[in-house]
């Protein structure tokens, strides 16, 4: 059977231009095909990109890239129970680690790199099914078949020529929902950006909140777990609303969006390679959330870039069935070490979300309280934790996974 490209990408977001500029680099003959009339037509994001990974595509970026601000101030806002809260922050004015982005914009101009590097991008180009056949695999799309014998799955969380293959279903309970507003501000031109991350951001949902200053525009949104929203009817335009209000954001709403986001954690990835197949981006889970950072699109763009040069690699050796080699690279990279390190952090936030902010505000409530009977701070956290019914081994449990 005769194949129309070497290699197929399916989906042209961060991961799938990342291989999709990785394989034209490396000489394959590759086709991207994307759903969205362009890329990012298709895309949500909170918007703060590591940018460690984008420089290592696109060495030259900073100068290039349509970025936002630079992130140097981080807040964090943690809501309590009995209207407390506790606020803090921190700031490194000058530091260039990440960026707030728009990714309507950025994509846009990330496949418009990969195109003027040679990647040939079918755009409105919808995938709706996947099966093996001849030695390849056949993608039956809106405009017709397609045949490679290697396809890279980077469709986002959806997946659709791993779920098509059987390789894998649809977890709900593997995601989380995250609502995003853009929204208009009257910020300073040139000055240097914020992250502000909200703990407990609605009450009684499980998952956090988060604000960034673009250049004329907050991103504001929160992530949730599915099973923890409210029951029945509650749109999650009118959570992210309620989550504004809190915040004491007022302006135009420019644009609002919602998506799922993976939520495997590093001991429970889906599968990640199989014959003719490897799956990148959110397609392979590789999603960080450990209190401190929301890292998706870094990780996308690392792990595009070592799909096309594993591509290379397992085209060269014509045993399209192996294709573990993507799985050893992405072992032996950044990828699979944050997400094994992440995931100690991940688990005591998973359990423990709002048992500790709990704890810290019942401490700081008594430290501000002033009465006859004077407790210990020691005194005070046991005994809340008595009150929780928290043991002190798992405290110093927790602390370890979190320090680790
Ligand atoms: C609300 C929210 C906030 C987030 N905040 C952050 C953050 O601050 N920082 C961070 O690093 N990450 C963040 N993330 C995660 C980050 O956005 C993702 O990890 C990243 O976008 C993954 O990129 P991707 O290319 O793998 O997938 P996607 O960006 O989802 O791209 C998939 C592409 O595939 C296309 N596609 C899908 N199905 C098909 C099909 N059947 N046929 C053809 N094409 C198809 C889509 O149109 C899309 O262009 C956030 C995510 C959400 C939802």
């Amino acid at each position: 059977m005769s194949f129309d490209a070497d290699l197929i990408i399916v989906g042209g977001g961060l991961s799938g231009l990342s291989a999709g500029i990785t394989a034209v680099r490396e000489g394959i003959n590759v086709v991207l095909l994307e759903r969205g009339e362009y890329s990012g037509a298709k895309n949500v994001s909170g918007g703060r990109m590591y940018i460690h990974s984008l420089l290592k595509l696109i060495p030259d970026a900073l100068e290039r890239a349509p970025l936002e601000r630079p992130i140097t101030k981080e807040t964090y806002y943690i809501f309590c129970e009995n209207n407390r809260k506790i606020t803090f922050s921190f700031e490194e004015r000058g530091k260039r680690n990440s960026y707030s982005v728009l990714r309507a914009k950025f994509d846009r101009w990330l496949a418009s790199e990969a195109e003027n590097l040679g990647l040939l991008i079918s755009y409105s180009t919808n995938v709706y099914n996947a099966y093996r056949e001849g030695g390849g695999i056949t993608l039956e799309t809106d405009k017709g078949s397609l045949r490679a014998p290697l396809v890279i799955d980077a469709s986002g969380v959806t997946s659709v020529v791993f779920r098509s293959l059987g390789l894998r279903r649809f977890t709900a309970d593997k995601w989380m929902l995250g609502v995003k507003e853009i929204v208009k501000a009257d910020l300073q031109e040139g000055q240097e950006g914020e992250a502000i991350t909200i703990v407990n951001a609605i009450k009684g949902v499980k998952g956090g909140g988060f604000i960034y200053t673009n250049k004329d525009t907050l991103s504001v949104g929160f992530t949730a777990t599915f099973d923890s929203l409210p029951k029945g009817e509650v749109p999650a335009k009118d959570l992210v609303e309620a989550f504004r209000e809190r915040m004491g954001i007022e302006g135009e709403v420019l644009e609002y969006s919602a998506h799922a986001i993976p939520y495997y954690g590093y001991s429970n990835l889906p599968p990640l390679y199989a014959k003719n197949v490897i799956a990148v981006g959110d397609a392979g889970g590789f999603l960080i959330n450990d209190g401190f950072t929301i890292r998706g699109m870094d990780l996308a763009i690392g792990s595009g870039i070592i799909a096309g040069i594993a591509a290379k690699k397992i085209l060269e050796s014509k045993n399209y069935e192996d294709t573990e080699i993507y799985y050893k690279m992405l072992e032996e990279s950044f990828i699979l070490k944050h997400m094994k390190l992440a995931y100690n952090r991940f688990s005591v936030i998973n359990s423990s979300l709002s048992l500790y902010p709990e704890i810290l505000c019942n401490i700081l409530s008594d430290m501000f309280t002033v009465s006859e009977e004077r407790r210990t701070l020691v005194t005070d956290a046991l005994i809340i934790l008595r009150e929780k019914g928290v043991s002190l081994g798992k405290v110093i449990d927790d602390l370890i996974k979190v320090m680790l």
